[in-house]
């Protein structure tokens, strides 16, 4: 299927293949070379964090995270149904076990209240994921996680350039991580990032991220680590994407702003996304829900958009409905509700007015052409 408009994309019209080429010239294209601590400073102060470690993507950036950590089998960590699959995956490649909770409206990220019903005494960890750009409501969760000893880990790969209530994700928690694939707000192709305001902590991120080899000792390995280093020649992108991060955010803000103009007035259809008082959005994917009452199926919306040409995406299946982790049986009714109904319209900083007003324009009318189908269907009134 060739998209007139794609979903995401990444905007790369900075100096990111000058820096590339660079790499190339110098032959530093391997995870040692300038760009990587560079990337890292970049990061670690839009985001008000005193460290950062890039890591080769954002699910290994959340399982270092939580290796680094301790976590490890026996230990539970509680993770919001409602995320992407790495999310819970992390815990399990620590042997650990995901406890899920819902999340709550109408910002959709986990809900501290159901938090604490399910601390045990194997808890660890809290995850606090971001959702769509949203940030989570840290403060209870913080004091929370204090009261039980437990470390926050904040998987933000949705959420670079979100605040929570002036304070940029990534300054808050015991560690943030950040994903660099090609759709999120910025990208190196592949990549991830943690941050910390925790020295000790970096430290050991850096050790086990090199394979647990000693910082003084060349080839003499103190423990079992990976190998999840970036690569220079991703971490030069990341810089060039990191130097225009200011033009990357307010675009998609633009963007956002397009769609609520375009979309207020029907609002008897969609619930638009939610930014709560305290929470500063960074629109990493504009996710609307149809109401309940739109007798229509959301994935037959997503088909007739994709006919027109345009490329929508589901909202994520929460983790506990797919089979990995069936197991938990509990019910997660928000969660459920949410990702039957939602979906994501296109979202990035390529985006003119005029492709916002065609987007808009088609999601009404296959609203329109699938209910028709519905009625047509219908078996007629004698
Ligand atoms: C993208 C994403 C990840 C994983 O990042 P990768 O870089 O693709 O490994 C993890 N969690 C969430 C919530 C994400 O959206």
């Amino acid at each position: 299927m060739s998209y007139r408009i794609h979903v995401a994309e990444p905007c790369l019209d900075g100096n990111e293949k000058i820096y590339v080429m660079d790499c190339l010239e110098s032959s530093w294209i391997s995870s040692r070379g300038k760009y990587i601590e560079q990337f890292e400073e970049m990061v670690a102060d839009f985001c008000s964090a005193k460290h950062a470690v890039a890591t080769n993507n954002g699910t290994t950036a959340l399982h270092l995270a939580l290796a680094s950590l301790g976590i490890c089998p026996g230990d539970e960590v509680i993770v919001p149904t409602l995320s992407y699959i790495a999310s819970a995956n992390a815990v399990r490649y620590c042997g650990a076990t995901p406890v899920f909770v819902d999340c709550c409206m109408p910002h959709l990220t986990l809900d501290p209240a159901q938090v604490v019903a399910k601390i045990t005494n194997k808890t660890r960890a809290i995850m606090s994921v971001p959702l769509y750009g949203h940030p989570v409501d840290l403060g209870p969760l913080l004091e929370i996680a204090e009261e039980y000893g437990l470390f926050v880990v904040e998987d933000a790969a949705e959420a670079l350039g979100a605040k929570y209530r002036g304070r940029p994700v990534g300054s808050l928690g015991t560690c943030v991580t950040f994903s660099f694939f090609g759709n999120k707000i910025i990208t190196t192709g592949e990549g991830g990032m943690i941050v910390t305001q925790d020295g000790d902590l970096a430290n050991r991120l850096r050790l086990l991220r090199g394979q647990g080899v000693s910082p003084t000792r060349r080839y003499w390995h103190t423990e079992v680590g990976f190998n999840y280093r970036m690569t220079n020649i991703c971490a030069a992108i990341g810089c060039a994407q990191m130097e225009r991060i200011d033009y990357h955010l307010s675009r998609r803000r633009e963007v956002a702003d397009w769609y609520f103009e375009a979309l207020k007035f029907h609002d008897d259809i969609f619930v638009l996304p939610y930014q709560a008082a305290w929470a500063h959005h960074c629109y990493w994917m504009f996710t609307l829900t149809m109401r309940d009452h739109v007798g229509v199926q959301r994935d037959a919306v997503i088909q007739a958009m994709e006919r027109r040409g345009i490329e929508t995406r589901p909202v994520f299946y929460p983790m506990h409905s797919m089979p990995p982790y069936q197991y938990d049986t509990n019910r997660y009714p928000v969660a459920d509700r949410y990702a039957l109904r939602g979906i994501s319209l296109p979202t990035h900083a390529g985006l003119s007015r005029v492709d916002v007003d065609l987007v808009c324009r088609e999601l009404m009318a296959s609203i329109q052409e699938v209910s028709s189908q519905i009625e047509t269907s219908l078996p007629r009134a004698a």
